[in-house]
């Protein structure tokens, strides 16, 4: 049986010749895959209309080599495109589906990310923080292994005074220790999402804090995209 079916999320999406698309879209049971979506202007294209990113779909794909092909497919949750969304939440929910695309490799199912990717897109759309963005691509960095180290400073151990951040090691330091400045009440938010206790982190009432959470977080995104796609072989550098 090559066919098999998947609850999955849309990530994007681009055109294949004249007529037809793929699909990237991560899947509960099958990770990061790409499918060729046929006939986006003929008969077939049922399908393609409601392979829009942010959507959840139950699909049926016919398994390939390299690219599969969409069979079939059942719209779950609708895109989250539309009036009732702001701006500034759905360049949030491309920004998370963005890093997920950077820091999953194909084909290598994650139920844990599928949750955070699927949980993570209805809260951006339902119950908009400052604090939900940063807290959902910690948790991604969390589940894919790079989760960084805020306890107690990395090279002498002590617990209070953690003023620094050494982003080569990723963890906290204390203001003897050396690293760049970060306010204790970021690396505090930091360690609460860590933790688990993103519910508390988004009941915050929002202060200075949650622009320097976002930022330390995005820096953080940035070292690892950057490692992983030079682990993968591709040359950044001509
Ligand atoms: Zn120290």
């Amino acid at each position: 049986m090559k066919n098999y079916r998947d609850r999955a999320v849309v990530m994007r999406s681009w055109p294949l010749g004249e007529a037809d698309r793929i699909v990237e879209m991560y899947g509960m049971e099958a990770g990061k895959l790409r499918a060729v979506s046929k006939g986006v202007r003929g008969r077939r294209s049922r399908n393609s209309g409601l392979m829009q990113v942010t959507a959840e779909v139950d699909v049926m794909l016919w398994r390939g080599r390299d690219l599969d092909t969409l069979v079939q497919a059942a719209l779950v949750r609708p895109n989250l495109v539309g009036p009732e969304i702001e701006l500034d939440a759905y360049q949030a929910a491309c920004e998370l589906i963005e890093t997920v695309d950077r820091l999953t490799p194909d084909r290598q199912p994650n139920p844990q990310i599928y949750r955070l990717l699927s949980t993570g897109l209805r809260m951006i759309a339902e119950e908009w923080s400052p604090f939900l963005l940063g807290s959902l691509l910690l948790r991604l960095l969390q589940l894919e292994g790079y989760a960084p180290l805020v306890g107690a400073c990395s090279l002498c151990g002590r617990r209070d005074r953690l003023e620094r951040f050494d982003f080569g090691s990723s963890s906290a330091r204390c203001s003897d220790c050396g690293g760049e400045p970060v306010a204790p009440e970021v690396i505090a938010v930091v360690q609460r999402v860590l933790d688990a206790r993103v519910r508390e982190v988004l009941a915050q009432r929002p202060g200075p804090e949650a622009g320097g959470f976002e930022g330390l977080v995005a820096r953080l995104v940035a070292e690892h995209a950057g490692r992983s796609l030079r682990s993968a072989g591709v040359r950044l550098t001509p």
